[in-house]
C-alpha cells in the first residue's frame, strides 16, 4: 500500500498509468499570508507568470484574490489576457512586451505595462491608455531588462517626458538576493532609492522572494514574491514557514527481482552490486522529470528515499526498491517525487537545476488536481 499518512489529502488508487500532481491551495494561501506578515507594512503582490510556476495561474489568482491579493504580475500580455477572467478588477502588471501589436491586448484585458526602455514610454504616450496606472522598470545593476540609469536621469531631467502620464510603479530586480551577504544588494538597493527618487513615483518596488527577507529597507510600498508562494526555496521554507504546495506521485507500473550484476536501462550504466529489487515508474523526462535525474533522483516510498537506478527514460523511470519491504514496493503503488519529503529546492539540486525550473517543468501529461483543507476541488469552480 502506498504510504500516504504524511500527505494533506488523499490520493485516488492508480487506475491508469499516469503521474499526477496536486496542488494544495491552502498552503498556497498559507505561503502568501507567511510573506505578508512578513513584508509588515508593504503591500504584498503575487508574481504568476509561466502559469504561476506551472502551479496553475486561473486557480491560483482565484485563491489569492479570496485572500486579499490586489496585485498580480505576469511575463507577457497573453499571460496577463489569460489571468484576467480569475482575479475580478484587481491590477495586473506585465514584465514585458508592449509594442504596437499588442497595445489592444492592453486595453481589452485591462493590464498595466511595464516600460522598459524610452521606446516604450514613447508608444505608451503616442497610443497607450492616457492616465492608467504603469510600472516603470529600472535596470540598477542586473543588464535585463530596464531603464539605465542614464536614461533614468535624462528621463527626470526633462519637462515634458512624464507629463500626461497615470500613476507609475517604479520597480527594479535585485541580481543577488539569494546570497544575503552579498555586497550588489546593498549596491542595488542605493542606486533605486536614488533613481527612483528622482521620479514621479506613486508606488516603489524592488524585492522578489528571497529580497524580501533581506528586510525592511528592501520592500519599499511593494513586495513581489513568486517563488516563495509556490513552496521556496529550502532558505525561504525555513524562515517564513512555507509549505509545499506542489506534490507530484507517479505510480509503480512493475517490479522486477534483479539478480546481482543486472544492468538497468539505456546505457546499462546502472548494475546492481547485490541481488535487488527495481520499480519501474511511469514518469520520464517527458514529463518534466529531467534526464539529469539519472542515477542522481530520489522516490519517497513507504517512509523512506529509493533511489533512480539507471537513465530516465522517455516515459519511464527506474527505482532501487531493494531496502524497502516488497509489500510496500508493488505496482500499482504511488512513489512520490515531490511533496514533503522531496521539496522543490531539493530535488532541483538532485537534478543539477534549482527549484523554479522544477515547478516550471511540471509535465503536460500529467493528471492534475486541487485541494482545499484536503478536499478535491476543481480548478475551475472555486
Ligand atoms: C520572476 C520575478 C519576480 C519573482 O521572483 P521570485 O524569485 O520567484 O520571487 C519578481 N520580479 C521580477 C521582475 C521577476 O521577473
Amino acid at each position: 500500500m502506498t504510504d500516504v499518512t504524511a500527505l494533506p489529502f488523499d490520493m485516488p488508487s492508480v487506475e491508469e498509468s499516469r503521474p499526477t500532481v496536486t496542488f494544495d491551495l491552502s498552503a498556497l494561501v498559507h505561503n502568501w499570508q507567511a510573506v505578508r506578515s512578513f513584508a509588515g507594512g508593504a503591500e504584498t503582490g503575487a508574481v504568476v507568470k509561466a502559469d504561476a510556476y506551472g502551479c496553475g495561474a486561473g486557480p491560483v489568482g482565484r485563491v489569492l484574490i479570496q485572500a486579499g491579493c490586489r496585485t498580480f504580475f505576469v511575463a507577457n500580455p497573453a499571460e496577463g489576457a489569460a489571468l484576467r477572467p480569475h482575479v475580478g478588477d484587481a491590477a495586473i502588471y506585465i514584465f514585458a512586451g508592449l509594442s504596437a501589436t499588442t497595445l489592444t491586448t492592453y486595453a481589452q484585458a485591462d493590464l498595466r505595462p511595464i516600460l522598459n526602455s524610452p521606446a516604450e514610454l514613447e508608444l505608451w504616450k503616442a497610443k497607450g491608455g492616457a492616465l492608467a496606472p504603469i510600472g516603470l522598470f529600472i535596470d540598477t545593476g542586473m543588464t535585463r531588462l530596464g531603464f539605465s540609469a542614464e536614461e533614468v536621469r535624462v528621463l527626470a531631467g526633462s519637462n515634458t517626458a512624464l507629463a500626461g502620464l497615470g500613476p507609475m510603479m517604479v520597480m527594479s530586480h535585485l541580481a543577488c538576493a539569494d546570497n544575503f551577504s552579498d555586497p550588489k544588494n546593498e549596491q542595488q538597493l542605493n542606486l533605486f532609492s536614488e533613481l527612483s527618487s528622482l521620479l514621479p513615483a506613486h508606488s516603489r518596488s524592488l524585492a522578489n522572494s528571497d529580497g524580501i527577507l533581506l528586510g525592511a529597507p528592501y520592500h519599499f510600498d511593494l513586495v513581489r514574491p513568486g517563488l516563495a508562494l509556490y513552496g521556496g526555496s529550502d532558505a525561504l521554507t525555513a524562515q517564513l514557514g512555507l509549505e509545499p504546495v506542489a506534490y507530484l506521485h507517479a505510480p509503480i507500473l512493475q517490479v522486477h527481482e534483479a539478480p546481482k550484476n543486472t544492468c538497468i536501462g539505456y546505457g546499462a550504466t546502472y548494475k546492481v552490486a547485490r541481488d535487488s529489487r527495481i520499480a519501474v515508474v511511469g514518469l520520464g523526462y517527458a514529463d518534466g522529470f529531467r534526464r539529469g535525474m539519472s542515477n542522481a533522483g530520489i522516490g519517497w516510498l513507504a517512509g523512506r528515499e529509493v533511489p533512480v537506478a539507471g537513465r530516465v527514460s522517455m516515459d519511464l523511470t527506474t527505482f532501487d526498491v531493494t531496502d524497502v519491504a516488497p509489500e510496500k514496493a508493488q505496482a500499482g503503488d504511488w512513489i512520490e517525487l515531490l511533496g514533503s519529503h522531496l521539496s522543490v529546492d531539493r530535488v532541483g539540486k538532485l537534478g543539477g537545476t534549482l527549484g523554479y525550473e522544477v515547478l516550471t517543468s511540471l509535465g503536460a501529461r500529467y493528471t492534475k488536481r486541487y485541494v482545499i483543507d484536503g478536499n478535491l476541488v476543481s480548478g475551475d469552480e472555486l
